[in-house]
């Protein structure tokens, strides 16, 4: 199990393109925080388990998604307003993954619980349902992965510039 939950660092990691048709997006990942949103690796076809949109999985999760977009419609920061748009907006580009990617750097273990990226003009968003076979993710996890990832459609990225918001920031302030 633990070698093939390395394969799609040691993929991501290398740069290799593993497939004609995969086209690798830049990696995102944050490193100092091991309780926050890792960005997961980028997928590869060694991805454990398909991802599966957000309606596939449970009601509960889809309607807890949507009323994330409504309550933040009315938030007092015009960011967090901008991001109940773009929430809105990608919901349907939403996916599941049944667990967290595995990313090993040096003696560290990071859980990549989230993923956003851009191919062919489409956003993908990726939030993990789980860390792994023992631990589970809460809902209140899922949406400020939501929040996090979402803002990077917005053009977040993870290290606050200025004033501009970072991801961080909007999964945090827009609580
Ligand atoms: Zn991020």
């Amino acid at each position: 199990m633990r070698a093939l939950l390395l394969l799609p660092f040691l993929a991501a990691c290398a740069h290799v393109q593993t497939t004609e048709t995969l086209v690798e997006p830049e990696p995102l990942f944050e490193l100092t925080r091991a309780t926050l949103d890792i960005d997961a690796p980028p997928p590869t076809p060694y991805d454990i388990g398909a991802p599966v949109t957000l309606m596939e999985v449970s009601r509960s999760e889809a309607s807890a998604f949507k009323a994330e977009a409504v309550r933040l419609q009315s938030h007092s920061e015009p960011n967090c307003r901008q991001l109940a748009d773009a929430i809105s907006a990608h919901l349907d580009d939403v996916k599941m993954y049944d667990r967290a990617l595995i990313r090993y750097v040096g003696s560290y273990k990071f859980y990549g619980v989230g993923h956003s990226y851009e191919s062919d003009g489409k956003w993908m968003i990726r939030i993990a349902r789980r860390l792994d076979e023992l631990n589970s993710r809460s809902l209140v996890d899922e949406l400020r992965t939501l929040r996090h990832e979402t803002s990077h459609t917005l053009g977040a990225g993870e290290w606050r510039i200025g004033e501009e918001w970072s991801a961080y920031d909007y999964a945090e302030r827009c609580r």
